[in-house]
């Protein structure tokens, strides 16, 4: 395509030109062309098709990804240049979709780009929620929603003029289908992002997220994740899940039809995958309608097991799906017998009460549900299947050894590197040529520069000038003055405690008062945080609080500002990631061990040149064995020694404070005047009584070692040139981390698509 000519064309077409449009004109008439030259190409030839099921697609902002992978990007910047603007000025026009939360919708979308990218025939499945997760304020200083409106009149989303009929218990409901084109990395194919809707979505609410749970008829797709901290807030949950696998399942059966397979060879022109535990209720329903196109119900069952595979993010009980089959019953009553004739079924393979689908108390077990239902299961980490196989799921694994494994998760390289870190993309070229675009593992060249100074002298200038960058972005989008001569220091990701930005919250507290005995740092450092809390998570929103209020304390203290800098990014979403990432040195991994499934802006900081100061958790473990001990800061107790303390419930914090004046002293600054004039009571309160009294995630148990890890990490900083080559080492081990990794196996050990 010249894009050129059909961006003036276009522009034509709205009365302009390309030295008079605004940059939303001109967005607006890139997105066009983009999305019309996407809409002429060829999906990818199938063998079988892979269906997506996820209820969150964190895409960002698709513009320059879009660009990147049809090849465009570099003449698009080009044409901009030539009429004084720019890619990033221009992109600065479009509304990130808010189809997301956190790292399972993102790992979904870097999935669709992978996919794409191989030329695998393989379309997502979600919802066109309109006003998304929430947008996140914090004008106050505390956590407040607002809806966060992202579909304009111009968007990506193309109307397939396609429909189906939802039948729940109050009546059928349409589910209109809205696709987003996926392109491929300069491969010429187009996939699908296929989004479901109601056909009158209501209007936003006027102020935060506040909304009639009960008109699903308008407000089914109006948030994701609606509170779920009462009766109606989680019925609605089960009405979106419905709505989506119920029009994704119509959908795959008649492309099916289109093929003129029959549904009894379903499983060998379709793969479905359940992505967590939300989509599950594709199993019945795919089970129901085979049985309704003539097939037994006992086949139906083995078709659908064959065809379904499905993916656990999490081993925390709470998130964990249960449904009380009245819910069911009120909300898809037609799956209710389908449900209840496959766990007698699975009760013949096994009289376990615990691997039952519907328990006594009448409750449906939707990880049950996919494992006996699914022909393999994967956990998303090495550890986190390791645990998965040996304690979580074990009796499913002892029924079903040759269901479960291991697929490592991983990000596009195409947003996580080329788009967010031009800089470093270009250096790396620069070095090794641009093989590693196509296949990130080439990577490992960037070894052989080892003991390059000019390289890695060349390394931390492009880091310095991804530093400045942030820092005007921080100024011009957030208000927040950074010093880029500090160390970054950064912890971006949804709040929670076991993620333990709390304990993050600690280590802030004691620099502060080592600062103030005069211990000041050879270095300046910035501490970075961006997280939304889910908004009936208390502790969580307690917890954004406390660190606004000490970020306060250091901006106020005249002997303490000069040195230690705490920014709360609000709204943390895709773009601020793609701001942060590169711009960090240091990337706060520091989970509990045993907790994080996986990660996944670990892998995002380590392509990016930052160095892990984490636990062993999740695939942190895989970084470390990839990078070695010299390149990554490791500190804490082991998830062995977790799980054993869970198990003998032998963890007090008290006894860890009281044997510690100093942590004692840091604690008690929680709830000290300084911070109850900078806070609020009620949070900060909170929070000190969780860390005294309860400390679930052993926050108290792991601060003295992450204090001091983190205080060898920051002197280590200060020799640039061995610093330089932890960074190199972290970017060359990185392409392992690749999603098209990640898809590769999931095609080879899974779906079987080409
Ligand atoms: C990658 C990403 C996440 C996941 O972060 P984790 O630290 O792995 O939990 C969450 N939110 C956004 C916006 C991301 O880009």
């Amino acid at each position: 395509m010249d894009l050129e000519k059909s961006l003036g064309e276009t522009l034509a077409g709205m009365g302009t030109d390309l030295d008079r449009a605004s940059r939303a004109q001109i967005f607006c008439a890139l997105l066009r062309v983009t999305r019309d030259a996407e809409l002429s190409m060829a999906p990818a030839p199938g063998g079988r098709k892979l269906y997506y099921f996820s209820a969150e697609f964190l895409v960002g902002r698709l513009l320059r990804a879009n660009l990147v992978n049809l090849g465009l990007a570099d003449e698009a910047e080009r044409v901009l240049a030539a009429h004084g603007t720019s890619l990033a000025e221009v992109e600065d026009c479009e509304p990130e979709p808010s189809l997301g939360n956190g790292g399972l919708g993102r790992l979904a979308a870097c999935f669709l780009d992978s996919i794409a990218s191989l030329g695998l025939s393989g379309d997502g499945v979600g919802l066109n929620y309109h006003y998304g997760l929430f947008r996140q304020d914090l004008s106050d200083g505390t956590q407040r929603e607002e809806p966060n409106p992202w579909i304009e009149p111009e968007s990506w989303l193309i109307d397939t003029g396609r429909s189906f009929s939802v039948p729940f218990g109050f009546g059928p409901l349409t589910a209109r289908m809205y696709d987003i084109a996926v392109p491929g990395y300069e491969n010429g194919t187009v996939n699908r992002l296929h989004l479901f809707d109601v056909d009158d979505p209501a209007p936003a609410p006027e102020h935060g997220i506040d909304f009639d749970k009960g008109d699903v008829r308008h407000d089914l797709t109006s948030f994701l994740y609606p509170d779920d901290s009462d009766e109606a807030g989680r019925l609605l949950r089960v009405y979106q899940q419905y709505f989506m696998v119920s029009a994704g399942a119509q959908l795959i059966l008649a492309e099916l039809a289109e093929r003129g397979a029959p549904v009894t060879e379903l499983d060998r022109h379709v793969a479905v995958h359940i992505n967590d535990t939300h989509p599950s209720m594709v199993i019945p329903e795919l089970v129901r309608l085979l049985c309704e196109g003539g097939v037994p119900f006992e086949e139906a069952a083995a078709i659908v097991e064959r065809t379904c595979a499905y993916t656990n993010h999490t081993i925390l009980a709470e998130a964990l799906e249960t449904w009380p089959m009245s819910y069911l019953e009120q909300v898809a009553p037609k799956i209710v017998p389908v449900i209840r004739r496959l766990d007698a079924l699975a009760r013949e393979r096994s009289d376990e009460p615990s691997v039952a689908i519907v328990d006594q108390g009448d409750v449906v077990h939707m990880a049950n549900l996919d494992v006996h239902f699914s022909h393999a299961v994967n956990g998303v980490a090495a550890l986190h299947t390791k645990i998965l196989v040996e304690s979580e799921m074990r009796p499913l694994a002892e029924l079903y050894p040759e269901k479960f494994s291991n697929k490592t998760n991983g990000v596009t390289f195409r947003r996580w590197l080329m788009g967010c870190n031009p800089g470093l993309a270009s250096l790396v070229t620069s070095a090794i040529g641009d093989g590693w675009k196509r296949d990130a593992s080439r990577l490992e060249d960037l070894l052989d520069l080892r003991g390059d100074s000019a390289f890695t002298q060349a390394l931390l200038e492009v880091k310095d000038a991804n530093k400045a960058r942030l820092a005007a972005w921080l100024r011009a989008e957030k208000g927040i003055e950074v010093d880029p001569g500090s160390v970054f220091d950064i912890q971006v990701k949804r709040m929670h405690q076991y993620k333990r930005q709390q304990m993050n919250a600690l280590y802030a507290l004691w620099k502060y008062l080592q600062i103030k005995h005069g211990n000041v740092p050879t270095r300046p450092v910035t501490m970075v945080f961006g997280a939304k809390a889910a908004p009936a998570y208390t502790l969580a929103k307690d917890t954004i609080n406390l660190l606004v209020a000490i970020g306060r304390l250091v901006a106020d203290d005249p002997e303490v500002s000069p040195w230690l800098t705490l920014a709360f990014v609000e709204n943390y979403n895709v773009t601020a990631a793609e701001h942060l990432i590169p711009a960090a040195d240091v990337s706060e991994q520091i989970s509990l061990a045993s907790k994080e499934a996986s990660g996944t802006s670990n892998m995002k900081f380590m392509a990016n040149g930052a160095v892990t100061l984490g636990t062993l958790d999740g695939a942190n473990v895989e970084i470390a064995e990839l990078v070695g001990r010299e390149n990554i800061y490791l500190f804490g107790r082991s998830s062995a020694d977790v799980i054993g303390l869970y198990a003998s419930d032998g963890y007090r914090p008290w006894d860890v404070w009281q044997g510690d004046a100093e942590l004692a002293e840091v604690l008690d600054m929680i709830v000290s005047p300084e911070l109850l004039a900078r806070g609020d009571a009620g949070c900060l309160a909170r929070v000190y009584r969780d860390f005294v009294a309860k400390d679930y995630f052993m926050a108290l148990l792991d601060a003295r070692d992450y204090a001091a890890v983190k205080e060898r990490c920051l002197a280590d900083y200060e020799d640039r040139a061995a610093w330089g080559e932890k960074a190199l080492v972290n970017v060359a081990r990185s392409g392992f981390f690749s999603s098209d990794r990640t898809i590769r196996e999931y095609d080879r050990d899974i779906w079987h698509l080409s």
